[in-house]
Order: structure tokens, then C-alpha cells, then sequence
């Protein structure tokens, strides 16, 4: 791989050489025109955005004729982009602009950020394009370079893969902020594409990981924060007048295959003593004299899985599957278990 002072220049080199992307907000230092065309770019393929930029520019120039123009005229000529929320906040910001700024668009980068419908991204462009400050832009196109290129398996949809990515995307960046972001994008949009990259006529083909151990298709990996969906094990440890207790192997498809548990009922919530006894023993009237002991979570891939222990000493009360065994107390190391249970018997010195 080469060093991150090699990746910016080698772009920077590519954009000037072999950057053909033609857009009409590229090279425009206005502020008021690029903040107009990343408004209208959120969300939004850059060809369908073409049209829509050139005809809000004819129609209002400068920020002063958007402020000042009707609310229909512009949800108007917004008609067909859709998110009319951010056509609302982008009239909200001509007129803040215009009241609180006299019209001159803000230049720092806290102000801009601070604007109606403006993101971390669409700052970072407004900040290097119009003003030339050294923030890096971070958006899918730069997320899919920079994970294939150094290989990152760090799923870009959570928190610190955001976090990082945007600290890696911030390190990269040259003297020439504008220039490179522009660079990035246009690359990941021309040559580095989510689907069918052009790798042939990539200047990074020799030293892109991604490239070298195959994993393009895999690069970024976009996969969102865990649902996990939460089961509820009932285990009752169930004591015969030996002082044995008795266990079960589990044969289903299910999770913990061939270990051995402890009596179980799975239930959809936490269930009291009183209603596990009712469920584990609808057809007698007594209730089973079932005590509480304790808890244990345990977190799998795509489960947690919440387990409470009670005790019961066995006198006939329930009808056990035939298939379990009664286990002496110091035979138990013999057999296999799951997580959650060897830290239960641990704990209740079982073990
Ligand atoms: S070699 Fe292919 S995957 Fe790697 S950066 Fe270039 S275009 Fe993207």
C-alpha cells in the first residue's frame, strides 16, 4: 500500500489528467451557488440535479432573489425531487443569510454547519470549495474509495466506522482541500463505482487491497448496527432426593446444538415464579414451589438471550421428556454446556 501522501498526490494527479466529469457547479467559487447545488445534490443522482440547478439559477441568481422569492414558485420548481423538507430549510437559510448575514454566506465552517439542512458533508463542501478550508468531504463515493483501497472492514454505518472514516478521509487531505474533494468524488462516481468498478484504468490498481485480495464486491461493508432479537429461557434446575439434577441435551436446529441444559421453557417476556409455574404446569391446581435464583444475559450474533434460573426440588411434580438424564452434582464438569449456564452453575457454585 502506498503511503497517504502518495494516495492524494496520485489523485490529485488523476483529476487533472484524466477527470473528465463535467458538472456545472464544478470550479464555481460562489457560495451561494455551490451551497445551492449540494441543497439540491442531497439525496439526489448529480444528472438529475443538472436541470434543477440551472433553471433555480436563471430564476434567482443570488441568494437575495431566492430569499425574496414566493414559497410556491420555489416548491415549484422543486416539483419532482422529492424530501420537500430540505426545499422548506433551503428557503429558511436564503432568509436567515440575507437577515442575520446581509447576505453574505458565512465562512467559517461552525457557521455554515450551524445553517438549516446543512450536514457534516455538505459544510465540509460549502467550507472547501467556496472558501478553500481544510475540511474533507466524507460521503458514499469517498466511503467506497477508501474502504476498498486500504482494505477497511469496518462497517461505515455504525458510529465509530463513521468516525473513522471521517478521520482517515480528514488525514489524506492535501494543501488543496477543494481540489482533492473534488478529485475523491469524482473518482468514486467514475472509476470506482459501486458496481462494476473500472479497475483497468485505475492509477491504484497496483496497491488497492480490495483489488489484490478480491474483496471488491464485499468493500464498504454497510452493514447497520445489530437488531438482535431477545429470547427468554426459563431453566429450572431441578434437584431429585439423590441430590442429583437433571439435564437435557438439546438435538434441535436451534442455537446450542448437542449441550446440555437444565429444564427449559422459552417464553416471549420474563415471566414470575407464579406464571412459570402455570406454564410449565397448566393442568394442576398446586403451585409449584419454584424459586427464583438468578439471572444471566448472553449476547450471540443475532439474539440476547436473557435466562433466569429458579430451583425446584423434584418430587414427581411435572412430567419430564424422556430423554434427560440425572447427573451427580460433581459429574457435571462432564458435560458440555452453554455460555450462560457454566457461568449460572459457577456463580451458584454448582461447579
Ligand atoms: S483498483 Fe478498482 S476497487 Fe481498487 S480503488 Fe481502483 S477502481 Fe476501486
Amino acid at each position: 500500500m502506498i503511503s497517504k501522501k502518495l494516495f492524494s498526490s496520485k489523485l490529485l494527479s488523476w483529476h487533472r489528467s484524466e477527470n473528465y466529469r463535467i458538472l456545472p457547479w464544478k470550479k464555481e467559487t460562489d457560495p451561494y451557488k455551490i451551497w445551492l447545488s449540494e441543497i439540491l445534490l442531497q439525496q439526489t443522482r448529480a444528472a438529475q440535479v443538472i436541470p434543477y440547478y440551472l433553471n433555480f439559477i436563471g430564476n434567482y441568481p443570488t441568494i437575495f432573489h431566492l430569499a425574496k422569492a414566493n414559497d410556491e414558485e420555489v416548491f415549484r420548481l422543486w416539483q419532482g425531487l422529492g424530501y420537500y423538507n430540505r426545499c422548506k430549510n433551503m428557503l429558511l437559510t436564503a432568509r436567515l443569510i440575507c437577515t442575520h448575514y446581509n447576505g453574505q454566506f458565512p465562512s467559517n465552517h461552525e457557521e455554515i454547519l450551524a445553517l438549516k439542512g446543512v450536514g457534516k458533508y455538505t459544510a465540509a463542501a460549502i467550507a472547501s470549495f467556496a472558501f478553500g478550508l481544510h475540511f474533507a468531504v466524507v460521503d458514499g463515493n469517498v466511503t467506497r474509495v477508501l474502504a476498498r483501497y486500504f482494505g477497511i472492514t469496518e462497517s461505515i454505518s455504525s458510529a465509530l466506522g463513521k468516525k473513522n472514516f471521517a478521520d482517515l478521509a480528514q488525514s489524506l487531505l492535501p494543501k488543496n482541500s477543494a481540489d482533492y474533494n473534488q478529485a475523491i468524488m469524482d473518482f468514486g462516481a467514475e472509476i470506482c463505482t459501486p458496481v462494476a468498478p473500472k479497475c483497468t484504468y485505475c492509477p491504484f490498481q497496483a496497491d488497492c487491497v480490495a483489488h489484490q485480495t478480491g474483496t471488491i464486491n464485499l468493500l464498504p461493508v454497510k452493514e447497520k448496527n445489530k437488531v438482535r432479537k431477545t429470547r427468554y429461557f426459563h431453566f429450572v434446575i431441578l434437584k431429585n432426593e439423590e441430590g442429583n439434577l437433571w439435564l437435557q441435551e438439546r438435538t434441535s436446529k436451534d442455537i446450542w446444538p448437542h449441550l446440555f441444559v437444565p429444564y427449559l421453557l422459552e417464553t416471549n417476556k420474563t415471566l414470575t415464579p407464579s406464571e412459570l409455574s402455570k406454564s410449565i404446569n397448566p393442568s394442576k391446581r398446586k403451585t409449584l414451589n419454584l424459586q427464583f435464583i438468578g439471572s444471566e444475559k448472553q449476547l450471540l450474533t443475532h439474539q440476547q438471550i436473557i435466562s433466569h434460573f429458579f430451583r425446584l426440588n423434584f418430587k414427581n411434580q411435572l412430567t419430564l421428556p424422556p430423554e434427560g438424564v440425572w447427573v451427580k452434582k460433581e459429574n457435571l464438569r462432564n458435560y458440555p454446556f452453554p455460555k450462560t449456564i457454566i457461568s449460572f452453575f459457577e456463580k451458584s457454585l454448582y461447579f
